[in-house]
């Protein structure tokens, strides 16, 4: 299975992504995330993309190009993958367009999820995970059960990101609208695009992609990982 997940922040690509990699073990790829691990390592990638995250802008194609070019050709990925905010340009999508020919690889179905501005704003400003396991909270949505206390886990360190405040999600959903949405033709025009309503629940919406995933041929959903490698 490959998918691309594409939606403005807070659209629920990555709750989305993470469950479609634990039902079908397929690789999550988040280039955000990447990017997150490479700022907290302090690389060169990371000393040059924390001040544009910072502000909301998109880090250059050349550096995100790279980094999936090396990302789409590990193990895990042999089963599939799922890509959660990439690609973000059209430089991006013809990237991929190529790197998947490479690979003899093609895209089964682009999901995008349709959420409502304002409403994003709301549900990006009061986001919070957990620092040691993970799990996600939202101030208003998805509080911990006990003030300050991981349901999960316990701990009682959690991280928000700095990307998460009103004035940088209103910047990142500006660069959606005028960089990323023009990508969306370019889907379109292949008959693999599915458009969804993310403002539905969680479950909802998962369950909406299910159907989806039910549409394409058994072989590109239900891979064995045994069969690929
Ligand atoms: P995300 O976690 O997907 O919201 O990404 C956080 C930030 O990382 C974005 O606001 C961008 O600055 C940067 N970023 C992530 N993915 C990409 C991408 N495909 N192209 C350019 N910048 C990206």
């Amino acid at each position: 299975m490959k998918l691309i997940l594409l939606g403005p922040p807070g659209a629920g690509k990555g709750t989305q992504a993470k469950r479609l990699q634990e039902r079908h073990g397929v690789a999550q790829i988040s280039t955000g995330d990447m990017l997150r691990s490479e700022v907290a390592a302090g690389s060169d990638v990371g000393k040059r993309a924390s001040a544009v995250m910072a502000s909301g802008a998109l880090v250059s194609d050349d550096i995100i190009i790279d980094m999936l070019a090396n990302r789409v050709r590990q193990p895990d990925c042999a089963n599939g993958f799922i890509l959660d905010g990439f690609p973000r340009t059209v430089a991006q999508a013809e990237a991929l367009d190529h790197m998947l020919a490479e690979l003899k690889l093609e895209l089964d179905a682009v999901i995008e999820l349709k959420v409502d501005d304002a409403a994003l704003v709301e549900r990006i400003a009061g986001r919070f995970t957990c620092a040691k396991c993970g799990t996600s909270y939202h101030d208003t949505f998805k509080p911990t059960a006990k003030a300050g206390v991981c349901d999960v886990c316990g701990s009682t360190d959690f991280i928000r990101r700095p990307d998460d405040n009103r004035e940088t999600v209103r910047e990142r959903l500006d660069v959606y609208n005028r960089q990323t949405k023009p990508i969306l033709p370019h889907y379109e025009a292949t008959g693999r695009l599915h458009t969804l309503d993310g403002m539905a629940s969680m479950d909802e919406v998962a369950a909406a992609i299910e159907s989806v995933l039910a549409t394409l041929p058994t072989d590109h959903v239900h891979l064995d990982v045994t069969e690929v490698r």
